[in-house]
């Protein structure tokens, strides 16, 4: 009789969820293991995009655990992830890559429990196994009537009974899914849909009045509230990332986590007992996220470390970081270390002159080590550069440094008469951090679009000769020795003026 009336309204009301209808017990189980903690809103665009990356059982085997953590990154509970990886593997060696179908076999995988094995068994094969999750665990409760803790194990075995009892013999894996489909939208957690049930002739809460105080639950212990500083640890235009060993969050990577540090200082210490020697440079702000046992109350500080040596964990570029798996409990931080990690481009003062003038040495020596004598790349001092660079705002020239984690790492100097960029160095340490391309992008907005523009660069700089072909610059004839028995030459490269739409003035 439930049966019946339930599968009559599961036809006609039934959720349209992006993983329904699917038969294959590969993506059943990806779907019930994402949905297990997880609102069904917020599964559908992760559950497509992971069965993109890993089509089948075997592509999810093969898989590095880095790439499904990865693929993972953003709906928690990262053991859920790390367990249908490892059970993965476990079905192509154990069965063969044949999907278990009974109950038993699939509660054996890594990260199955009751639930999971109920519904994949019912959904893919068929098996008349109760899918006894938080929907079904409430309508059953409200309808028969079970007015005790529902999360005593007797309890438990009572509700089971009772959804053995009403499961047909055919449509199993439809009666699993009508019962979720009826406690998400119609027998919902407080006030249900009463007149829009189809189990109301039957439901005993319905009857008696008290639908709103099933299922009986005892009050859950608050979650443990944790004190956490974060360190953003910079060194070079990298930061210093870690993957945790821990089960909380395993095999993620996180920024320097400090339990009960309780300010910069203490911060600082437990970062010197991990081997990390670091300076601190300012509070970044507080964030705090929830786990179902525990808070974490987090605070994130900026510090400068002067090497990247260290006994664990490692310094990462923005683009490294950006690829590695970050959980959720790390978004503020994560936010505050992409701001930290991207380069900023302000007009050159003076305060900042003597570490752009560094940078600037530093760099033009690399380029020109080559082929030019000691003697000569020793003429290039940072007061000698920054006699230059004055120069350049002697003549009206736009002389910006460029900075990264707060530090002066390079130069630029544009000619907006001319129309050229003049000068473009970066500190060798500081390079290939994108710093460049930034200070291109920016160097094109200040310059005049409509007419060409100009750029002179070494001829051996390979690496500068890309930038620039990235951003539309080609060579033209001009090609000047500036040194011929060295074989240092310069070349003139244009970016042609770009077409702009003009409109007629009626
Ligand atoms: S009648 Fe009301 S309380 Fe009973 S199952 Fe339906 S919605 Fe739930």
């Amino acid at each position: 009789m439930l049966s019946t009336l339930l599968l009559a309204w599961y036809d006609e009301h039934k959720r349209s969820l992006p993983f329904r209808g699917a038969g294959d017990p590969y993506r059943i189980w990806v779907s019930e293991i994402m949905l297990q903690q997880t609102r069904t809103e917020t599964v559908g665009a992760y559950y497509q995009r992971f069965l993109a990356q890993f089509p089948d059982v075997s592509a999810l085997a093969e898989a590095p655990e880095e790439a499904v953590l990865k693929c993972w990154e953003g709906l928690g509970y990262y053991s859920r992830a790390r367990n249908l990886h490892r059970a993965a593997k476990e079905i192509m060696e154990k069965h063969g890559g044949a999907f278990p179908r009974t109950v038993e076999e699939l509660r054996a995988l890594p990260g199955v429990g009751d639930y999971t094995a109920a519904a994949v068994a019912s959904i893919a094969f068929g098996v008349p196994a109760p899918a006894m999750d938080g929907n079904l665990t409430r309508v059953l409760s409200r309808v028969h009537g079970v007015r005790q803790d529902v999360g005593q194990p007797s309890v438990k075995r009572e509700l089971l009974n009772w959804a053995r009892q009403d499961m047909p013999k055919v449509r199993c894996g439809d009666f699993n899914q009508a019962l979720m489909d009826l406690g998400a939208t119609v027998c919902v957690p407080g006030t249900p849909e009463c007149d829009s049930c189809p189990l109301r002739p039957l439901c005993s809460a319905y009857r008696e009045g008290d639908a709103e105080d099933l299922p009986i639950k005892a009050a859950a212990k608050p979650p443990q509230e944790i004190q956490l500083a974060v360190a953003l640890i910079t060194c070079r235009g990298r930061i210093w990332m870690t993957q945790r060993k821990e089960a909380l969050l395993k095999g993620l990577w996180v920024y320097a986590l400090l339990e009960d540090a309780k300010g910069p200082k203490e911060a600082q210490e437990a970062l010197k007992s991990r081997g990390i020697h670091a300076a601190f440079q300012k509070e970044l702000g507080a964030a705090r996220h929830v786990f179902t046992h525990r808070v974490w109350n987090m605070t994130v500080y900026h510090f400068q470390a002067d090497t990247m040596s260290c006994r664990e964990g490692r310094f990462v570029s923005l683009a490294e970081m950006r690829a590695l798996p970050i959980p959720t409990a790390m978004r503020a931080a994560r936010e505050h270390a992409v701001r930290l990690l991207s380069p900023e481009i302000r007009p050159l003062k003076e305060a900042a002159l003597p570490a752009a003038a560094q940078a600037y040495a530093e760099s033009w020596k690399k380029s020109h080590a080559a082929h030019c004598t000691e003697a000569f790349l020793a003429l290039h001092t940072p007061e000698r550069m920054a006699d230059t660079l004055r120069g350049h705002q002697a003549k009206g020239r736009g002389v910006f440094a460029l900075y990264l984690t707060g530090k002066a790492v390079g130069v630029l100097v544009i000619d907006q008469a001319q129309n050229e960029l003049v000068s473009l160095y970066v500190h060798p340490d500081f390079q290939g951090l994108g710093i460049g391309g930034a200070a291109v992008a920016f160097a094109l907005k200040q310059l005049d679009e409509r007419r060409d523009m100009k750029v002179t660069v070494l001829q051996s700089n390979e690496a500068a000769i890309r930038l620039y072909e990235a951003y539309g610059f080609c060579r033209i004839a001009e090609i000047r020795p500036l040194d011929e028995a060295r074989k240092l030459f310069e070349e003139d490269r244009i970016r042609p003026r770009q077409e702009t739409e003009e409109k007629d003035e009626a």
